[in-house]
């Protein structure tokens, strides 16, 4: 085995300061690994080679590859799923290799998805297919590039060992960066062993990591608790803004850094509809484009219960500030929302808020009505703002509510390359996504690169990605997403 260069330091603080979290484990052999997606100013970023990661490095993107001093660990957490709590979760087929300092000093954790069994795998093989690894590679760097936190990924490597799915399909383990892999079914772990002790480390690690602020709090863990709540809603509602479901909110897919972790059966929405949802096994709507506000809401219940023991020496009084703080969470939502929505309308700082407010509320039922899509909606509204609004009216039935809408909103100003720079042209589009994962599954990479190359610079239009911009034709029906695990 060849070894990793001296200057390259995995450190192992989750492993020693949780130790009770952290099981040392390694990640399986891979037979024939083979680089099929590497996020380069991510690699530079980190302070990693490229070409060595591309060569003798690879064994550090698949976990083959230790460097010395690291340790390896499969992470313990529990969590609500759609609702029910597991009380063991944990990395089933995940490994924390451990963390860098990047470039800026900050600390990054490196991890891996479909690395093998662990002691946390229950009935599952501990692996991952291309095709979905691809699908977080792709769907996380464009929220990235769109300005959205999230976890990223560093590398997509097929493993040359097959995957039993419904089918058989070729293997292959994402290296994945995150500011940490902390959830708030981390906490809830934590909490369902009794162990204080642990709780209190578990959150001073927490604040250290990701709202250093709240040390200085008069009460450094409540302010944790609203650091993740504020954090939480920020992200949300810029979920909403891109018209992203996420698809499988449950509370361990929930991070305590505000980063969006775990795309599963992700989707962008197409036509505008609150109702809308993508992945299978959400029979009953919960994870719903709209209903995700609500839902951040109730997980953010669920880590305020796992906090209670560290909010006061008395339940009751450590319910009464729990209440109290998640209070504040739809207010910072309503906040974050309006605010990103008059972004996207172009509309001028000095607009009155409440003029703001109904107009946007008036738009969302004209293109909730009519069923217009979003991404392209909102991308031409900039030339509307120019003075060519043919293409934005194109996508109504009801011409004479358009005209209305648009005649009170072009009043108030807006700034027409201001709304470029927040509405996307590219977003990645399930048929696109579709398209590209089917074509890399069968060892063709080409349109994979082309849609990263399209939602690597999503406000950025140009000649030729045409067919980036466009709606999903017709003949692509209805879309469901699966899981992928
Ligand atoms: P996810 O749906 O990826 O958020 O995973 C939910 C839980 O199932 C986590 O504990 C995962 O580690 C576990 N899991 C998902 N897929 C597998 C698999 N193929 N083998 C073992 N565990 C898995
Ligand atoms: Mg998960």
């Amino acid at each position: 085995m060849t070894s990793a260069p001296a200057t390259l330091v995995l450190d192992g603080r989750f492993a020693r300061e949780l130790p009770e979290l952290a099981l040392p484990w390694q990640a399986a052999d891979t037979p024939d690994p083979r680089v099929l997606a590497l996020n380069e100013p991510l690699a530079a970023e980190l302070g990693l080679d490229p070409g060595w990661l591309r060569g003798d490095g690879i064994g550090l993107l698949t976990g083959t590859l230790v460097p010395d001093g690291a340790t390896p660990v499969a992470q313990a957490y529990a969590g609500h799923q759609f609702g029910g709590y597991s009380p063991r979760l944990g990395d089933g087929r995940a490994l924390l290799m451990g963390e860098l300092v990047d470039a800026s000093g900050r600390l990054r954790d490196l991890h891996l998805k479909g690395s093998g069994r662990t002691p946390f795998s229950r009935g599952g093989d501990g692996l991952a297919a291309v095709g979905p690894m691809l699908r977080e590679h792709v769907v996380s760097e464009a929220m990235h590039a769109l300005g959205v936190p999230t976890t990223r990924s560093l590398a997509v490597v097929a493993t040359g060992r097959p995957v039993q799915r419904e089918t058989v399909l070729p293997g292959a383990v994402l290296a994945r960066v995150a500011s940490s892999h902390l959830r708030v079914g981390t906490f809830q772990y934590a909490r369902a062993t009794d162990d204080v002790d642990l709780l209190r480390r578990l959150a001073d690690h927490a604040i250290a990591r990701h709202h250093p602020a709240a040390a200085d709090a008069p009460h450094p863990h409540l302010a944790l608790f609203e650091a993740v709540v504020a954090a939480q809603a920020a992200l949300v509602a810029q979920w909403m803004h891109v018209g992203f479901v996420h698809g499988v909110m449950n509370t361990d897919n929930m991070t305590i850094s505000g980063e969006t972790i775990d795309y599963g059966p992700c989707a962008f929405m197409d036509a505008f509809d609150p109702t809308t949802v993508y992945s299978s096994i959400d029979t009953g709507g919960r994870y719903a484009y709209g209903n995700q506000p609500v839902v951040a809401e109730w997980n953010l219940a669920r880590l305020a219960e796992a906090l209670l023991p560290l909010l006061a020496d008395e339940q009751d009084a450590a319910v009464a500030v729990a209440v109290e703080s998640l209070g504040t969470f739809r207010d910072l939502y309503s906040a974050a929302w309006s605010a990103g929505m008059r972004t996207k309308l172009g509309l001028p700082d000095g607009v009155d808020r409440a003029e703001a407010s109904t107009l946007v509320t008036d738009l969302v039922a004209l293109v909730q009505a009519d069923h217009v899509d979003h991404t392209s909606f909102f991308r031409s509204l900039g030339a509307a703002a120019r003075g060519d609004a043919e293409a934005a009216r194109g996508m109504f039935l009801d011409l004479a509510g358009f005209d209305a809408w648009t005649a009170r909103w072009l009043r108030l100003g807006p700034d027409a390359d201001a709304m470029d720079r927040t509405n996307p042209v590219y977003v990645p589009r399930n048929h696109l996504v579709e398209e590209a994962l089917d074509a890399a599954t069968a060892g063709d990479l080409a349109p994979l690169d082309r849609l990263l190359e399209a939602v690597s610079a999503p406000f950025d239009e140009r000649a030729g990605l045409e067919r980036y911009a466009e709606p999903a034709p017709d003949s692509f029906g209805s879309y469901t997403t699966f899981c992928g695990t």
